[in-house]
Order: structure tokens, then C-alpha cells, then sequence
């Protein structure tokens, strides 16, 4: 994967390039945070002809190395108005490696709505005009009749087509369910270039071989092995990250009622205990799926109703947390429909539970009411005004309604962790360069280290910085989340470096991951200073820091000091 390609849709031309020297050895997240730090100015409008929006697939994908699959998007997010990666599974990212290219980067604006097709023989470009305003999971089986069933779908919906700033990008799975890049208003950058969907086929490709094959075969049986005896491994089998429900609740940091509550009362009705029984009664229903080949892990699901038709695949922690529990709405069907109607018109479940919360605040419709809020996730796709506040997320949703309570950071939404029971996290929360997100640095309890303790005041910069720097690296390989926090252990992180320097056939230097992870922190908190961003945007809300959270009474008293000393490294 020594090549880039780019895409120029204002000529509607593609060119095929070296990996830079600057870029070289990067993958991932690392590699569109460098393509968008160094050639996206800074001041750019994310929707204008300036932003750029990178495709770029993980360092391992394509290999053998199992779940890393995970393609990153990244760009200007007009959710943040700062760098944004946003990753996800499906089978996208390992096409484009199998295709020989470490990236595509689309730059420009075409005329007219475009479909971008990738193969082995190179780029072409055609018409979506007949596509404008189609649905995801419409216009995934119109284009899997027209191209067959090898390829992947890289795709927008009606979102963002019309620019909303919680617009996603979806990804086909290799059996056609959806997975979204979902963070940041990505697919609000992909309307604005107007390309609604790319299609890639890797038909005649083979998957990408390491340099020394033996060292990267003993090193592939080591990691695997890791992974399979994670001790968290079969809960999220079993249950999916639904699994985290009862775990999150019990800490009593699970978002309640626009984070008012660290505990509901109607937990158990959306744990992964109680899906994983009704999924028993269903038909069609899978409690355990891949998002994509080569997974080993199979945290996600097939969601179905009473019928056997399938609501959405996966349905995931962070979605029940954010639409159900922080909503008040205990019944799973309600959840999984407001997600499939976000995966259908395109928007990010996280902003759009955080701005249904906020608009329940606001009065506008009852707590706990799912069939209200399910109906006004559908005026999302019919551009009605409510439906393009809620588009627009969380925060846009708040400020319209004059609501002061609004949980997000630069702009995006805080994921389904309560900051002020688990401090480490809000502090990644404040800090990092994404906005608010548990991707970016998640940090909780952990039984081989007692004497962290995440409800003290002190001590939480450092698991932080730490846990930053490491995801920084794991997103940059196309490693999934999942397979990628068992890295943590020394020795499963050997044999994990041991297959990157195999693949490469070069020694890795002292540190790789460290480093590796603190060059794309420095380039995207370089990115978001020249931005216009000071250290007060590093801070989460203030009713965070003033509102005792009930049981615990807990409030996020980490010191800005503390704060401010995360990115010096
Ligand atoms: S563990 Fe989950 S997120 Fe990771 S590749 Fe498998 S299904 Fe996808």
C-alpha cells in the first residue's frame, strides 16, 4: 500500500500517487490526520471547496491481522469546525489496501451529485442525480443490483446531502448491514463535495502479504491468541457492547435524563442481558455478527422485530445509552427504530439522542416518550424545522431552544459515560482534539490497577494522555476498539508490533505505538490551535462541574491545571 489516490471531483479526474514522504508509514487516522493538518488550511469553511474529505485504511488492513478493517474518514468537521477522524467497520478499508492504496483523498466539488466507482482498473465517475435524496438502505440494494454483491458502499444519505453538521458516512458490512463513521458531521462534507456514494470492488485483488511471512505467521498466532483470551472478550460475544448497560449503570455513570441521573430505573429493559432474550424469540436475529472478514471478536448484532425483518444491524451501547436512558425511554424496539431511521437518512445516533434529550429539557415532547421521539427523528429526512435542528445536533438543538444544559465539547456531543464518575474519561473529553468522545481515550476502572481510582479529583491527566495516545495509534492502524484494548498487556503488544514489522520488513523504532500515537495528537491539536481553538474550549460544561450527579453526588472537580497539562508532552 505504497500509493494514494486522489480524486478530484471538480474535473472529475483521479490521479495515483507514491505515499508521500511526510505521510509515509502512517495508515489510519494517523495518515488523514497529517493529509488534513497539512493541506487543509485551517480557517477553511468545512462545507467549501478547500476541506478535503480522506478515505484511508489502517495501517494492518488488508493483512490477515484480525479486525482491521476499520476505515477512517477524516476532514474539517462542520460539527466541531476542527480536525475530525471518524472510523468504522465493514469491509471498505480492506478493499482499498487489497486495491493498493493506503488512501483516497477527494478534493474539489463535482457539478452534479456523483458516484465515484474504484477498481482494479482504476476510477470512474458517473451520475447520481436519480440517487439525490435516497435513503442509505435503499440506495444500498439499488447499487448492490447494479454492481453485485463484491463490493463495499461508502455512502451518504439525505443529511448529507443537505449539509447537516450530524451527518454520517456509511459503510457496508461485508453481508450488507451499516456501519457509520459516524462522529463530526463527516457526511455533511461528503454532500458538499456532491458525492453521494463510492463504490469499491477489490475483485482480483489479493489480500496484502508481509515482507517476512514467517515472522508475521508466528506473530499473527500470538495476537490472535491474545485477543480470543481477553477475559471482556466473551461478555461482548455474548451480548454485544449492549453488555456495558448494567456495567456503566452499576458505576452509576449511565446518562439519565440529559445527565441529571447516573442510574436508571429502566436499565435492565435495555441491557444486553434482556436484547440477548428477546433476540432468543426472533426471528432472523443474531446476538452475535461481524461488521467485518477477519473478525474475531463479533461484538456486533443483527437487530430484528417480531417478524424476523431486520430494524438495524448493529445496535451498540453507546445508541441505547444516548437515545434510551438519557431520553428516559426504556423499550429497545423504539431505540432500534430511531437508529435504523438515522442509518437510513444519515446522521450520527449519539448527537441526535443528545439533541432529543436536550428538546425533551426544552419541553418539546415528553420524557420517555419513544413514539414521539421516533417521530421526530423522521422530520429529520423531511427538512421540516425541528427535523433540521435535530440534524444538526445536540448542541444547534439547544441553543435554539434556549436550553442550559447542553452536554457536548467543541460542539459534539459527549458519549454514554457520565464524566463527573469517571474523570479520566472527562478529561479525554475536554481535551481531545475530537470533542467529546469515549473513542478518543476511553478510561475505566481497571482491575489490574486498583489504585486508580476514577472518582478522584487528581491523578486523571495521566491515564488520559495515555489512553489518547494509544487510541491515536490503534485508530491509525484500522484496528477496532475491541481487539484493540487487550493490546494494552505487554505481551500481546509484542506480538502485535512484531506483525507490523513483519509486514514492513523494517525494525520498529523504540516506542512505535507511543510515538506513533503522539504525532497524530500533535498534528490535530496543531490543526485545532490554528483553528482559532484556545485551551477554554478544553473544558466540559459548566452544570458538570456545579451539579451533584445522584446516588454518587459525584462532580467533575479535575483542576483546569490538570486539565491544561494533557498535551504537553
Ligand atoms: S469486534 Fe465488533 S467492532 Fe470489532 S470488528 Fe468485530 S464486530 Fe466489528
Amino acid at each position: 500500500m505504497e500509493k494514494i489516490m486522489r480524486v478530484n471531483l471538480s474535473e472529475l479526474k483521479t490521479s495515483i500517487e507514491d505515499v508521500r514522504k511526510e505521510y509515509r508509514g502512517l495508515g489510519g487516522r494517523g495518515l488523514s490526520s497529517h493529509i488534513v493538518g497539512k493541506e487543509v488550511p485551517p480557517k477553511a469553511d468545512p462545507l467549501g471547496p478547500e476541506n478535503k474529505l480522506v478515505l484511508a485504511a489502517g495501517i494492518l488492513a488488508g493483512t490477515t491481522v484480525p479486525n482491521t478493517g476499520r476505515l477512517s474518514v477524516g476532514a474539517k468537521s462542520p460539527l466541531t469546525n476542527g480536525i475530525k477522524e471518524a472510523n468504522a467497520g465493514g469491509s471498505a478499508a480492506q478493499k482499498i489496501a487489497r486495491l493498493g492504496f493506503q488512501a483516497v483523498v477527494v478534493e474539489g466539488r463535482a457539478k452534479e451529485l456523483t458516484l465515484l466507482k474504484i477498481d482494479k482498473n482504476g476510477a470512474t465517475f458517473s451520475s447520481a442525480s436519480a440517487l439525490k435524496g435516497l435513503g442509505n438502505y435503499a440506495l444500498i440494494e439499488r447499487l448492490k443490483k447494479e454492481y453485485g454483491h463484491k463490493i463495499s458502499i461508502v455512502s451518504i444519505g439525505p443529511a448529507g446531502e443537505k449539509g447537516l453538521k450530524a451527518a454520517s458516512v456509511m459503510v457496508t458490512t461485508p453481508d450488507f448491514h451499516i456501519r457509520v463513521a459516524a462522529r463530526g458531521g463527516l457526511g455533511a462534507v461528503m454532500g458538499s463535495k456532491n458525492l453521494k456514494a463510492v463504490v469499491i470492488d477489490d475483485t482480483g485483488c489479493n489480500p496484502v502479504e508481509a515482507k517476512d511471512k514467517a515472522k508475521f505467521r508466528e506473530a499473527l498466532a500470538g495476537l490472535s491468541k491474545a485477543i480470543l483470551s481477553d477475559p471482556l472478550g466473551p461478555a461482548f460475544r455474548d451480548l454485544g457492547t449492549p453488555a456495558l448497560v448494567m456495567m456503566i449503570n452499576s458505576f452509576g455513570c449511565f446518562p439519565t435524563k440529559n445527565y441529571s441521573l447516573g442510574q436508571f430505573g429502566g436499565a435492565e429493559k435495555i441491557s444486553g442481558e434482556y436484547m440477548v432474550e428477546l433476540m432468543k424469540k426472533r426471528p432472523n436475529a443474531q446476538p452475535s455478527h461481524r461488521c467485518m472478514d477477519g473478525c474475531i471478536v463479533s461484538c456486533s448484532n443483527v437487530y430484528t422485530d417480531e417478524k424476523g425483518e431486520v430494524i438495524v444491524s448493529g445496535l451498540e451501547y453507546e445508541t441505547i445509552g444516548l437515545m434510551g436512558s438519557n431520553c428516559m425511554i426504556d423499550d429497545l424496539d423504539s431505540i432500534a427504530s430511531m437508529n435504523r431511521v438515522c442509518n437510513d437518512v444519515g446522521v450520527d445516533t449519539m448527537d441526535i439522542g443528545g439533541a432529543i434529550a436536550v428538546a425533551m429539557e426544552a419541553g418539546l415532547l415528553a420524557w420517555g416518550d419513544g413514539k414521539a421521539a421516533l417521530s421526530l427523528v423522521k422530520e429529520i429526512g423531511k427538512a421540516t424545522d425541528r427535523g433540521t435542528m435535530i440534524g444538526n445536533g445536540c448542541k444547534v438543538t439547544g441553543e435554539k431552544l434556549g436550553v442550559k444544559r447542553i452536554p457536548h465539547v467543541k460542539g459534539q456531543c459527549l458519549s454514554a459515560y457520565d464524566p463527573r464518575g469517571l474523570k479520566g474519561l472527562g478529561v479525554t473529553y475536554a481535551t481531545s482534539p475530537m470533542g467529546g468522545d469515549h473513542t478518543a481515550g476511553i478510561v475505566l476502572p481497571n482491575p489490574g490497577d486498583p489504585s486508580y481510582n476514577p472518582g478522584s479529583p487528581t491523578g486523571q491527566a495521566a491515564p488520559s494522555r495515555f489512553m489518547q495516545t494509544f487510541m491515536a495509534a490503534v485508530d491509525s492502524l484500522g484496528l477496532c476498539m475491541m481487539a484493540g484494548m487487550p493490546l494494552l498487556a505487554p505481551v500481546p503488544q509484542a506480538s502485535l508490533l512484531s506483525c507490523i514489522s513483519a509486514l514492513t520488513g523494517e525494525p520498529l523504532g523504540e516506542n512505535y505505538l507511543e510515538n506513533l500515537g503522539k504525532s497524530v495528537l500533535k498534528t490535530e491539536k496543531r490543526f485545532n490551535d490554528a483553528a482559532g481553538y484556545t485551551e477554554k474550549d478544553d473544558r466540559l460544561p459548566r452544570f458538570f462541574l456545579e451539579e451533584k450527579l445522584p446516588p454518587s453526588g459525584n462532580v467533575f472537580d479535575v483542576s483546569e491545571q490538570e486539565i491544561d497539562s494533557v498535551h504537553r508532552f
